[in-house]
């Protein structure tokens, strides 16, 4: 036994005895791996493996680890400053990140609250849509209406908007504000939305109008909360009703935005914009937490009336290495081939995924941008498949009945090839296994 095979059993042993990880019980913990460095699209392990990523750590990683103008960046804004309060203080990252944030997004958005995660950006935009309404004499309005199967983040409000089963509400009762919940869209992506589609939703907001803040939706592809696809006529159609019942609408485009479904942001699937935009995860592609919620100039002169302010203000926010390494990464973006890229993605998983849906097990197979989903029947043994995905040399964390992939941008299409085989041979013996 080597010295490095002894440190790495420590480590994993230490990290197993004291370590929370995601959603996992800490006497019965799934097992997890050490990785030991990433670069490009590849994970290093301690115990020498290395694995194609498939998940982009979760929507995050665009250009993949270990950029060298990512890294450029960072360590360049380093020897200036890494952070300074930004109460009363403003400096060049921060402002910058704004603009190309005001540039990107639909113009109506024009006011930027740079925070340090999804959830906080999320909490921000649900704080944004209550002062509002009190600032314009309507404070009876502080409830949100959303969509069964979203997923909004973690802490309270935005837990009281995550669905009701998946979201644990259950535990949390009594505790988390009470929301209401519209039926999930069961039009496809590209498929029309009939009027009974939209139904529960329009009924829920004609019914509670003036007791709702804000709708609250992720906008073609709900995420956590079940990877499902929507149409834009759908999301058409809830931009519709809230104008026609005076209610905000706030996008959460944290794991669509920056491209994933192959515009820049959902929202351009529909030609729509929201009041309010929830950004995170890929903003810096995927190297640094940072979070930012848009609002339009109506929303922040609303809350601003009469002196009022907004009442946020994280110790960390506008962090300059944050923005600077988020500036690197848009720029990036917009400077290479992430339209033809992410397409070329899409025609690859759509034909690459196919074998699946005649496969034993498999509820559904579907695809849009640079995400592709395999829903089973019944949910998966988490512990078990992972196993055989590193064995086979990729990352694919599956959840629930999903199994599915969302490669960084810049993945070759050789190694997309070995990803989707890999997905393929997996669910086959899942399948099997089940047959
Ligand atoms: C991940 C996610 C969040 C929460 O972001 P965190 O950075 O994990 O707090 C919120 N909304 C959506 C749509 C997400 O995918």
């Amino acid at each position: 036994m080597t010295a490095s095979t002894d440190v790495t059993r420590e480590l994993l042993s230490f990290d197993r005895e004291h370590l929370w990880h995601p959603y996992t019980s800490m006497t019965e913990p799934l097992p997890v791996y050490a990785v030991d460095s990433a670069s490009g699209v590849y994970l290093e392990l301690c115990d020498g493996r290395r694995l194609i990523d498939g998940m982009s750590s979760w929507w995050a990683v665009l250009h993949g680890y270990n950029h060298p103008e990512l890294n450029r960046a960072l360590t360049e804004q380093a020897t200036r400053m890494s952070h300074v309060m930004f109460g009363g203080l403003t400096h060049a990252p921060a402002v910058e990140l704004s603009r190309l944030l005001i540039e990107l997004t639909p113009p109506l958005l024009q006011k930027v609250f740079l925070c340090d995660s999804g959830s906080v950006s999320v909490e921000v935009a649900m704080k944004m849509a209550m002062q509002y309404w009190h600032a314009l004499g309507r404070p009876q309005r502080k409830k949100f209406l959303t969509l069964r199967s979203g997923y909004h983040g973690d802490t309270f409000n935005a837990m009281s908007v995550c669905d009701p089963e998946t979201g644990m509400h259950g535990i949390f009762r009594g505790a988390l504000p009470e929301n209401f919940f519209a039926d999930a869209p069961v039009c496809g992506f590209g498929e029309n939305c009939s009027d009974a589609c939209i139904a529960s939703f329009a009924a829920l907001l004609a019914a509670h109008r003036d007791s709702i803040a804000a709708v609250i939706v992720e906008p073609i592809v709900q995420g956590a909360g079940g990877m499902r696809f929507y149409s834009a006529a759908h999301l058409s159609k809830m931009r519709e009703l809230c104008d026609r019942y005076d209610v905000l609408l706030i996008l959460d485009e944290i794991a669509t935005g920056f491209g994933r479904t192959g515009k820049l942001f959902a929202c351009e699937h529909a030609d729509i914009a929201p009041d309010i935009l929830c950004v995170g995860k890929a903003l810096t592609g995927g190297m640094m937490s940072l979070a930012a919620t848009l609002a339009s100039t109506e929303v922040a002169e609303g809350i601003s009336r009469n002196g009022g302010v907004f009442m946020h203000g994280p110790t960390f926010m506008g962090n300059p290495l944050a923005c600077a390494v988020a500036c690197a990464s848009i720029r990036l973006l917009l400077d290479s081939a992430w339209e033809e890229r992410v397409r070329r993605i899409e025609v690859a998983l759509q034909e690459g995924l196919k074998p699946c849906r005649d496969m034993q097990g498999v509820q559904d197979v579907r695809v849009l941008g640079a995400i592709g989903v395999v829903e089973m029947q019944d949910p998966v043994d988490v512990a078990a498949m992972q196993r055989r995905f590193v064995n086979r040399g990729v990352w694919i964390r599956p959840f629930g009945k999903l199994v599915y992939i969302m490669p960084p941008f810049v993945i070759e299409m050789e190694d997309l090839s070995t990803l989707m085989r890999a997905l393929v041979d997996t669910v086959a013996e899942e399948g099997a296994h089940v047959g």
